[in-house]
């Protein structure tokens, strides 16, 4: 009557509590599982590089980041503002954050849109949409202004 209680060294598997006398996996379906962490959906390693028409696409928005800069920062503008497709709020870049998001898109190949400004005047920012238009407008002023002069209004 010696091995009625604990026996085969059940007490060796006792991992929480509940736990019986057979053999289990002291690991099985444990939330502290050292492998769970090997396979997070979050991890980003697995990142491609842009492609060439993605990259191309970014050389051409910073050359137009230049010209919309030259234009709007003289007359106030101080960044675009651009709606999230993330949390869907606007946020403000300045100039200088702008460009440096188009960087570090061409050397890492993500984006780094939530660094926004801080603490932005939405009145200092204007859409993507409504720099381009204003470039399209100067740009048209310019060639009509040099060429032909018969019906421009006075400005
Ligand atoms: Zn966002």
């Amino acid at each position: 009557m010696t091995g009625g209680l604990g026996q085969a060294g059940g007490r060796a598997w006792v991992y929480g509590e509940g736990v019986h006398d057979e053999p289990i996996d002291p690991f099985n379906g444990d939330p502290a599982d050292p492998a769970a962490g090997l396979h997070d959906p979050g991890d980003d390693t697995g990142l491609e590089p842009l492609t060439d028409v993605e990259r191309q696409d970014v050389l051409e928005d910073l050359a137009d980041l230049e010209i919309y800069q030259a234009l709007l920062a003289p007359i106030g503008v101080r960044g675009l503002v651009i709606e999230c497709e993330d949390c869907h709020e606007p946020h403000y870049f300045d100039w200088d954050l702008l460009r440096g998001n188009l960087r570090h898109l061409l050397s890492s190949g993500r984006p780094r849109v939530h660094e926004p400004a801080y603490d932005p005047d939405p009145d200092h920012y204007v859409t993507w949409d409504y720099a381009r238009g204003y470039a399209d407008g100067v740009h048209d002023t310019l060639t009509e202004s040099g060429e032909d002069d018969t019906d421009s209004p006075s400005a």
